[in-house]
């Protein structure tokens, strides 16, 4: 059954004691009679802590990137299993900040998911167009080609461990946000994406995150969208009582 997610990616942001603080005004603010999954990504250093803070609440855990190798001279890198082996069992990969910054390929990710799914982890999936890429009108075969290279490899079995994060890089951290219509037409091209390589019933399973300037006044029109399934929040995530607003309007 496709499920309701709010997920926030905290970046890199936030110190040990301010993580302690932030998690524990979510605990106390989310909403507690939502039927959604909430997840939250803090920075490597502080997750160990965050599992362990969250350990009885309806708050999951994820990283923000990991590694696509099991081990080895990668000087600075986390690998699937070093998460694993701390509880954290989600990963985001393919945000457009390490695609743009760090330069992650398609391909890069495609072998990041392995990774992931031998270990078993969740993967919220991030893809998304340039404004470049929309006024040239190519902005769906942007998200096709995203899909196609760095997730349509897998196997059906592992669909149930996909999160999909349509995040339009011109949204990112901006303000400016797509008007639901714009994100409602690009879920349900997304989702036909899915159905035609993976039948239907993958694609009515699989939720389909909204990322880009989501706020308290904003989220719930986004959300009401028949293909909106929640929300990668960025700023927002940053403050408890945003966080939890835009939790309450799934
Ligand atoms: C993000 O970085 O995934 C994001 C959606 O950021 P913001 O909400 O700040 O636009």
């Amino acid at each position: 059954m496709r499920q309701k997610i709010v997920a926030g990616n905290w970046k890199m942001n936030k110190n040990a004691e301010e993580t302690e603080d932030l998690l524990n005004e979510l605990i106390d603010k989310l909403p507690a009679d939502v039927e959604a999954q909430f997840v939250v990504a803090p920075t490597f250093v502080n997750l160990a802590s965050a599992v362990q803070h969250l350990e009885f609440t309806n708050i999951a855990v994820a990283a923000q990137n990991m590694h696509q190798a099991e081990n080895g001279a990668f000087t600075g890198e986390i690998s699937a299993d070093m998460l694993k082996s701390i509880g954290v069992e989600t990963v985001i990969l393919g945000h457009s900040e390490r695609r743009s910054y760090f330069g992650e390929t398609d391909d890069i990710i495609a072998k990041k998911t392995d990774a992931a799914l031998k270990h078993d982890m969740t993967v919220i999936f991030c893809f998304g167009e340039e404004l470049q890429d929309r006024k040239d009108n190519n902005h769906f075969n942007v998200v096709e080609t995203q899909l196609r290279d760095g997730l349509f490899h897998i196997e059906d079995k592992n669909w149930e461990r996909i999160i999909l994060a349509y995040e339009p890089v011109w949204a990112i951290g901006t303000g400016e946000t797509a008007s639901p219509d714009q994100a409602q037409e690009m879920h349900a091209f997304i989702r036909e994406t899915v159905e035609k390589k993976f039948g239907s019933e993958i694609a009515e399973n699989v939720s389909i995150l909204y990322g880009g300037s989501v706020k308290p006044d904003n989220a719930k029109e986004i959300f009401s969208k028949p293909d909106v399934d929640g929300g990668l929040i960025g700023g927002a995530a940053l403050k408890a009582d945003d966080f939890a607003a835009i939790a309450s309007a799934i």
